[in-house]
């Protein structure tokens, strides 16, 4: 099984509901840090962890996502579909 941690999101008029990091495949990359150092850090495995899933707007975290070179950062609506990656 994947080594996936799940993230809900409530911030108020957002389309995401749910952020999934996929541990196995961060590769510290840190570009998503680079872009909304807001909402993650590394941990002391120095994988990523989101430390406010509502810190930023949908476009920041959207861009965030498609920063992280394996695609590491997966994200969903409020209904529980995923929209990236597609
Ligand atoms: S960009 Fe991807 S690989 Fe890099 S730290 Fe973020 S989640 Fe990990």
């Amino acid at each position: 099984m994947a080594n996936e941690r799940e993230y809900p999101r409530t911030k108020e008029g957002s389309k995401i509901g749910k952020i999934v990091v996929d541990r196995d495949l961060c590769i510290t990359a840190v570009s998503c840090i680079a872009v909304a150092d807001a909402m993650y850090q590394l941990d002391n495995e120095a994988k990523v962890v989101v430390t406010d899933a509502n810190a930023v707007d949908d476009e920041t975290l959207i861009m965030s996502a498609e920063s992280c070179p394996t695609k590491a950062i997966h994200l969903y609506d409020t209904a529980g579909n995923k929209i990236f990656p597609k």
